[in-house]
């Protein structure tokens, strides 16, 4: 796109191409900047993991968490993934970053009572090289993690670049015994044919169709929940509902039986030291009804 913005700047007139060719240079300039300082940060520590909490929605006890990468930068400060992952992609650091994720990831869920899961997003990239299943029988190895306790997350951009290999891979990936969950459901091309040839357990449902449930755009959102509800169930695979912001949203989930929830709402990208505190809460009474907790909106 950006050949095409600067042919439409210079078409405009000079003074937009000087205008855009700026602006142009000041986003090389920042990725340059975010490059250097990403290969740097793995040693010096920067990265950390905050823990967004899952609930089941009918047992209402948390059955997991998803792990989310956050980079303490020394000049930016707290930097998000969605600054820095497709950086980290194209330069390859992606492979280091991840590898560090999950063995964070893992370890930190070997301390927790054994029917909760831990989830893990991984990156297209990781998919193109053929190490993936062995990183991850070694992540496993490392921290003694029950496999059956891990899911990694999959969006549709893995099945996009070569459906082919990915199916191999998630094979191999099955055979480790890991769970496999396809993220940000709804929002490709090709959600439902991806379903039926990939070995998935578990649909992410993404937050936009959750964020539809209020207005006029209600009964239509909870037609299509419904309808991906009926077809994990049908499949046999965990449907999860992603960015529960309020009490009617977790109702609407609730009665239409949407297996899992996450969200603001229920619980934020928290440390590992909150989330290890609310499930020692939790457990001691196994039956607290979901409620905001301190970390809630
Ligand atoms: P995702 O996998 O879809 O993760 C869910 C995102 O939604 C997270 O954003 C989370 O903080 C946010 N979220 C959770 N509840 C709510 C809510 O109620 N409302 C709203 N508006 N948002 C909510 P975050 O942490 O900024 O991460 C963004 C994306 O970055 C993730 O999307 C994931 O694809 C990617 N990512 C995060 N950590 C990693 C990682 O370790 N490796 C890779 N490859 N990607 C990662
Ligand atoms: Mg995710
Ligand atoms: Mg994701
Ligand atoms: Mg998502």
């Amino acid at each position: 796109y950006a050949d095409i913005a600067l042919y439409e700047a210079k078409a405009a007139g000079r003074n937009n191409w000087q205008f855009y060719a700026a602006e142009m240079n000041q986003r090389v300039i920042d990725r340059r900047l975010i490059e250097t300082d990403l290969r740097n940060a793995l040693r010096r520590s920067e990265f950390f993991l905050e823990f967004q909490p899952r609930f089941s929605v009918g047992a209402k006890v948390v059955s997991g968490a998803e792990a989310l990468v956050r980079w303490q930068h020394p000049v930016r400060g707290r930097t998000m993934p969605d600054h820095f992952i497709s950086v980290a992609e194209e330069t390859g650091l992606v492979i280091a970053l991840s590898d560090w994720v999950l063995e964070k990831a893992c370890k930190a869920a070997t301390e927790w009572p054994a029917e909760l899961l831990i989830s893990v997003n991984l990156s297209s990239v990781e998919f193109q090289r053929g190490d993936l299943i062995a990183r991850v029988r070694r992540v496993l190895e490392v921290t003694g993690l029950d496999a059956g306790r891990l899911e990694l997350e999959i969006t549709e951009t893995v099945m996009l670049r070569d459906s082919a290999s990915a199916l191999e891979i998630m094979i191999g990936l099955k055979r480790l015994g890991v769970r496999l969950s396809m993220d940000d459901f709804g929002t490709g091309y090709s959600s439902l044919s991806y379903l039926r040839t990939y070995p998935f357990d578990a649909i992410k449902i993404d937050r936009s169709f959750i964020a539809d449930l209020q207005g006029e755009t209600k009964s239509t959102a909870i037609a299509i929940l419904e309808s991906i509800i009926g077809l994990g169930r049908a499949l046999a695979m965990t449907v999860t509902a992603e960015g529960i912001e309020s009490e009617s949203q977790l109702k609407d989930l609730a009665s239409i039986r949407c297996d899992e929830a996450q969200g603001h709402y229920l619980g934020r990208p928290q440390s590992l030291q909150q989330f290890n505190a609310l499930i020692a809460a939790r457990h001691q009474h196994a039956a607290v009804a979901i409620a905001p907790g301190p970390n809630a909106a």
